[in-house]
């Protein structure tokens, strides 16, 4: 018989997992067992549409059969089965290889972290066989097939009997090794314990033929073995137990092996609901966003139950947009097992369940927000931007919602996080706006002349460093009454009454110089004097709604070579800076050297405003002439 090659990255994962030195080999039992329990739900699945599918839920079992003599462990199931074509495609390619190719960053590469952070399936049973058989018969086939492998060199398919439909997997057990003992996968006490570990909660039973030595009876010291068939699990869903009954252990092997985030969560949440909808939920937060979260790609949702039976695996409309990053189950005594996609979107107990949910997630966040701070910043480090797109979308419908959940970056202390209400707590007396600055990152936040005024007064300026920052601050508007105020864009309103006054006579006065400016420069729409720059000579600002920042961010986006609004600029010269005196003397004496020194200065305001130069080449001939 031929032998056919496994295609080039099943290959690669296989020889990983033969020769994994990986400390967790036990989970290949959780992964066969997963895949035998999905078999079944296939097929009960259709049993419930489908006549000739005659068998009821409690027809359905796994069984373990450990030979010793043989050194084989096998399991079997009376699910949906594979046909000869299935099973070259299931077993010869990796099936998420998604898993693969996408290695989360900082990863190094190695085994331990592809299988610890991603399911890996069946393969992972090459861990501790070096040869499996899998003989399969699909529901309502006469022939069975069976597909053999001793590892990388390939696998061969072959026609042959078996009794009845379903997967029969066997496992030749290696050799123990000097520090490997697979001969412990031969053990009942080891399976029995795996199966409590990993699978406790899967719906069917796990059944096991167990021996155990028994007194005959009426004799002294006679003993004879005695075989009987136990089952392993207790089938009861792990969302069904109440929290306090399940170890954190085990919700993160379940998490796991469902959401391939080996991780393990974040967060757990549970809820349990009766009366206008009834169900139960086992909702999780991640980590870390998986690998695709931020595309197109990345369908949010919730597997949703009826009565213990799977019927969708993800239900989007159970979860707002905004926590899409939350996975989990839901499980329902209140739908219908074949109730339609179609009909599921429009069903009233379905969106009194998703409001519920959504509430329940809302003030869990809060919590955490409350009691495990660093719990909590590390979640907005994950999924804080969703949040903050969840206050832009739909016109800002949910931003009230939200906006006690949002964190910045701000100018306090280590640049850390605060919540609205914990700037708004600290504000001093007089302070009258929220300020903040927004730019491409911290640093470059900064340097901002107006960052430096401001925090000169004693205020806290939140640094925005996300596009999505200043569009979600805009459709607040206002937090607790206190308006957001950024700092780079509005009259700052930080001068007392005299300097006001100043500041304003020295503009009027100066009326003709800066025009003339304005006009040297040509791309920007003013040039003022300032009185409150702390230190600076200059600095960009913005007059409008439409911040630079804002200007930049909408220039980027798709469709932007169409023509986007772009901000009107203000060149701002410190009145208090030497450099004032020069210009007042230069338009007097020089005005061409006046217009030269306009375009400069207004280079230098780009430069530490974070915007672009249109031209460095002018700019830099300008510098090295005026230096001359
Ligand atoms: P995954 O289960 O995550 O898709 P696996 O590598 O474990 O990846 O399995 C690949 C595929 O092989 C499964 O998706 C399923 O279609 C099929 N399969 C595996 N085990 C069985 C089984 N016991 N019965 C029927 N089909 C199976």
């Amino acid at each position: 018989m031929r032998k056919k090659q496994f295609k080039t990255e099943s290959k690669k994962l296989l020889d990983m997992m033969i020769n994994s030195i990986y400390t967790h080999k036990e989970i290949f039992l959780r992964e066969l067992i997963s895949n035998a329990s999905d078999a079944i739900d296939k097929l009960y699945f259709r049993s419930l549409t489908d006549d000739s599918v005659s068998l009821g839920h409690s027809d359905y079992s796994i069984f373990i059969n450990i030979n010793k003599e043989e050194k084989t462990l096998k399991i079997s199931d009376n699910g949906c089965g594979m046909t000869a074509e299935e099973l070259e495609n299931n077993l010869g390619t990796i099936a998420k290889s998604g898993s693969f190719d996408f290695k989360r960053e900082g990863d190094k590469g190695d085994d331990v972290d592809i299988i610890g952070q991603f399911g890996v399936g069946f393969y992972s049973a090459f861990m501790v066989a070096d040869k499996i058989e899998v003989v399969s018969r699909p529901f309502g086939a006469e022939v069975a097939n069976k597909w053999t492998s001793e590892g990388v060199d390939g696998y061969t398919i072959e026609e042959c009997g078996k009794e009845s439909f379903g997967t029969e997997i066997t496992l030749y057990i290696k050799e123990d090794g000097e520090d490997e003992k697979y001969s412990e996968f031969l053990e009942e006490y080891r399976i029995r314990g795996l199966i409590r570990k990993y699978s406790d909660y899967i719906r069917y039973p796990i059944k096991m033929p167990v021996t155990r030595r028994e007194k005959v009876e009426g004799t002294e010291n006679e003993y004879k073995n005695v075989t009987t068939v136990e089952t392993l699990n207790s089938m009861v869903p792990i969302w069904k137990k109440a929290q306090s009954e399940v170890t954190d252990e085990e919700y993160k092997s379940f998490y796991g092996e469902k959401f391939y985030d080996f991780e393990g969560p974040l967060k757990v949440i549970t809820q349990k609901s009766e009366g206008t909808a009834t169900y139960t939920a086992l909702l999780f937060i991640p980590k870390r966003a998986p690998y695709n979260y931020y595309t197109k790609e990345y369908e949010k949702g919730l597997e949703l139950y009826s009565s213990g039976v799977m019927i969708m695996e993800k239900c989007a409309d159970l979860l707002p947009d905004y926590f899409g990053f939350v996975r989990g189950i839901v499980d329902s005594s209140d739908l219908s097992l074949n109730i339609s996609r179609e009909i599921l979107q429009h069903d009233r107990q379905l969106k009194v369940m998703a409001k519920a949910i959504e509430k329940k997630i809302k003030s869990e966040l809060e919590k955490m927000m409350r009691t495990d701070r660093e719990e909590y910043d590390k979640f907005f480090d994950a999924f804080g931007i969703q949040l903050k797109y969840g206050v832009y979308a739909d016109y800002g419908m949910n931003a009230d919602n939200l906006k006690d959940l949002l964190l910045f970056h701000s100018s306090g202390e280590g640049n850390k996080y605060v919540s609205l209400k914990e700037y708004v707590d600290g504000m001093k007396d007089e302070q009258k706006a929220i300020y903040y600055a927004a730019g491409e990152s911290i640093d470059k936040i900064e340097i901002l002349p107006q960052v430096a005024t401001v925090k000169a007064k004693g205020y806290e300026v939140l640094y925005l460093t996300d596009d999505v920052d200043e569009f979600a601050l805009k459709l607040l508007g206002k937090y607790q009454d206190k308006e957001f105020k950024n700092v780079t864009a509005e009259a700052l309103d930080l001068l007392t009454e005299d300097e006001k006054e100043a500041e304003k006579s020295k503009n009027e006065s100066s009326e003709e110089m800066l025009t003339f400016m304005k006009e040297a420069i040509g791309k920007v729409s003013a040039v003022k004097w300032n009185g409150a720059l702390a230190e600076h000579a200059v600095c960009l600002s913005s007059e409008g709604d439409l911040s630079l920042e804002m200007a930049k961010i909408l220039k980027k986006m798709p469709g932007a070579e169409m023509g986007v609004p772009s901000a009107s600029v203000v060149l701002e010269i410190n009145m208090n800076h030497p450099i004032a005196e020069k210009l007042a003397a230069l338009y007097e004496s020089d005005k061409d050297r006046l217009a030269k020194y306009a375009k400069v200065l207004f280079g230098e305001a780009c430069l530490i405003g974070g915007v672009a130069l249109d031209d460095p080449k002018e700019f830099t001939s300008l510098v090295s002439e005026l230096m001359i």
